[in-house]
């Protein structure tokens, strides 16, 4: 993390105990209200990848597509939706990934991208790293080269980096 911490990341509210007891949400709503602020991240989060040759963004649902879709027109790119079973229609492809109770499941479609395509990976927040980590699988099998990852947030404690693979770039703008 930057030191001073960024303005903008003032406006990242921690709620306590949502959605359910013992979790601190890191609620980015207010960042994403405020202009000046919304503007400043955006161009923190895009400037690691300019010059980079992305061609696409992937947002995670659903705040992966707030970030990932003005992020996408940041670096002059297309944007690919990666989402919750059931949303997209056609041919789609699945990765699965462990939550705290049960698990949950990440789709593309299967012609959402030429092959090749040099895609960025966009979330809000990477805790465990079990969906980031799985949204890269099922991209792959897509047939999209990842260039890389890049999160607002990464928090500590959870060690989300640790599932990520070593030599793909992840870039997050603080550590909380
Ligand atoms: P994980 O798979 O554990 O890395 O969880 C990351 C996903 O869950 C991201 O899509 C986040 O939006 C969401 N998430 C996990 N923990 C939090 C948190 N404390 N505050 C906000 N979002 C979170």
């Amino acid at each position: 993390m930057p030191n001073p911490p960024p303005a903008w990341s003032r406006l990242i509210r921690d709620v306590a105990d949502f959605p359910s007891p013992g979790i601190v949400f890191r609620d980015i709503a207010p960042l994403l209200a405020d202009p000046a602020a919304f503007a400043a991240m955006l161009q923190a989060l895009a400037a690691p990848w300019c010059g980079q040759g992305i061609r696409a963004v992937a947002g995670i649902e659903s705040r992966g597509f707030i970030l990932g879709a003005a992020l996408a027109r940041e670096l002059d790119a297309g944007f690919v939706p990666l989402r919750k079973p059931g949303k997209l229609p056609g041919a789609v492809l699945e990765e699965a990934y462990a939550l705290e109770y049960g698990q949950d499941r990440l789709q593309v479609q299967a012609d959402a991208l030429p092959a090749g395509t040099r895609v960025l990976l966009v979330d809000d927040v990477l805790a465990t790293g079990g969906t980031l980590a799985a949204a890269a699988r099922v991209l792959h099998r897509q047939g999209a080269q990842l260039a890389g990852a890049a999160v607002l947030a990464e928090l500590a404690a959870f060690e989300g980096r640790e599932r990520w693979p070593a030599d793909v770039p992840l870039q997050s703008l603080l550590l909380l």
